[in-house]
């Protein structure tokens, strides 16, 4: 089974309004085990939408309209298909009773135009609208299903979901469904990640294997098409552990979590409290951990302190190591994850510093960085990184790294 969906309206050409209804479809058809194969943005103009009712009409076996079903001048969905398919408009007696109770309830009078909101091609499977006034349809026309759907996603949608999908489910029986799941790794580079799962890459039909990359991360999206939940989950477990037998390091969870969920996790499995101090990502790793749920169990604190005088003053730091080795230091990171982690009585503390540029002050290659760990009970440990990017990308990575070397 091919589907597509053809968008009607001159408001999603112009830029004003996203396509959010193909988007939604294309997710509602995937879960039915129906592959999407084409998405159509076609403006108010019949003979256009012709020509790509056409094309849709020599490759596909679905094909799902939105838009273009309302009472105005350039709503013609209805008018240009009906006549390109040969069939007749006819008033469908139901929705005109529909619609005439929504004006007498909204004490609005009815003009003519919305009588034309009534009309159905004919023989078609009415689809119900209970937010609006515009009726769905659906036919089958020479092995081929058409769906029309309003414009307006706040009636699309129910429609779809009430309706829409059990047209389809009862015309085309049961169908292989489609389960995703998303491996998500940081601190491994996309090509580095490809190179490693190359062989499994080009070899693997089902489930698929599709890595993305991006904000210093790498996910692997994991698709099978199966007709059992029970094998979906198997597939993508078999396949999951093959690939973690090669780049299990860098993994860090699954599907839409963060680092900053991940360690938060970690954080209330283990019960443990923590707290920062942060020269380089001034507050942002605070400011991340507390836009999380649960953070009041966890999080103690924190300090940034930005100058030498307030990493002296309120932190601790010892004057000697600002002096001979400086801020961005593996002694100064020490003292730094030491001191805020016994003042502030944390089972953790963690310092980030660090040279983010433009410019160096001190005699360190921009992308320079400390991250120090003090654990109670536990040898402080200083990790030296250099992270790659402009200066808040460095900041945020920053942060990610800091994630990643508590969770493991
Ligand atoms: P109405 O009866 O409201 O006129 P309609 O079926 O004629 O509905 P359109 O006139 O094409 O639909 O669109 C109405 C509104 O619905 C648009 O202004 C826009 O806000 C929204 N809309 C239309 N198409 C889409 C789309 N593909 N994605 C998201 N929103 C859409
Ligand atoms: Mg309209």
């Amino acid at each position: 089974m091919k589907s597509e969906i053809i968008a009607v309206g001159s408001e999603l050409l112009l830029g004003q309004i996203a396509n959010t209804n193909a988007q939604f479809l294309s997710q509602q058809l995937a879960e039915m085990g129906l592959g999407v194969y084409y998405h159509t943005v076609v403006g108010d103009n019949p003979d256009r939408l012709k020509q790509a009712v056409n094309t849709a009409k020599s490759r596909s076996n679905i094909i799902i309209f939105t838009g273009g079903l309302g009472p105005t001048k350039d709503d013609l969905t209805k008018e240009t298909i009906s006549s390109l398919l040969g069939r007749k408009l006819v008033t469908d007696e139901n929705a005109l009773s529909h619609i005439e109770e929504y004006f007498k309830k909204t004490k609005r009078t009815m003009s003519e135009n919305n009588k034309k909101q009534a009309l159905v091609i004919e023989d078609s499977f009415i689809l119900k609208n209970e937010f609006g006034m515009a009726p769905g349809m659906a036919i089958e026309v020479n092995d081929i299903h058409f769906m029309f759907l309003p414009g307006p996603p706040s009636e699309m949608k129910p429609m779809f979901l009430n309706f829409g999908r059990d047209y389809f489910m009862s015309k085309l029986g049961q169908q292989e469904k489609i389960t995703s799941r998303v491996l998500r790794y940081f601190g491994i580079g996309e090509s580095q990640l490809e190179t490693d799962i190359q062989d499994l890459i080009d070899s693997q039909t089902n489930p698929t294997i599709a890595p993305l990359a991006g904000d210093g991360e790498v996910t692997i999206r994991l698709t099978a098409r199966h007709k059992e939940e029970t094998t979906a989950f198997q597939l993508l477990d078999e396949l999951e552990n093959k690939i973690n037998e090669r780049v299990g390091s860098f993994f860090y969870g699954y599907d839409n979590t963060t680092l900053i969920q991940e360690l938060m996790n970690v954080l209330h499995e283990k019960d443990k409290s923590i707290s920062a101090a942060e020269s380089l990502t001034g507050g942002l790793f605070t400011e991340q951990l507390t836009a999380v749920k649960g953070t009041s169990k966890v999080l103690n604190g924190g300090i940034v302190c930005y100058t030498n005088e307030t990493k002296r003053d309120l932190l601790k730091v010892s004057e000697k190591t600002l002096e001979t080795v400086g801020a961005v230091s593996r002694q100064c990171a020490l003292e730094m994850a030491e001191n805020i982690q016994s003042l502030t009585n944390s089972d953790i503390g963690i310092s980030f510093t660090g040279e983010a540029g433009p410019v160096t002050n001190e005699d360190q290659p921009i992308g320079r960085v400390y991250i120090g760990i003090a654990a109670s009970g536990q040898e402080t440990i200083v990790h030296r990184l250099h992270v790659a990017g402009g200066r808040n990308t460095i900041r945020k990575r920053t942060v990610k790294y800091g994630c990643q070397l508590l969770i493991k």
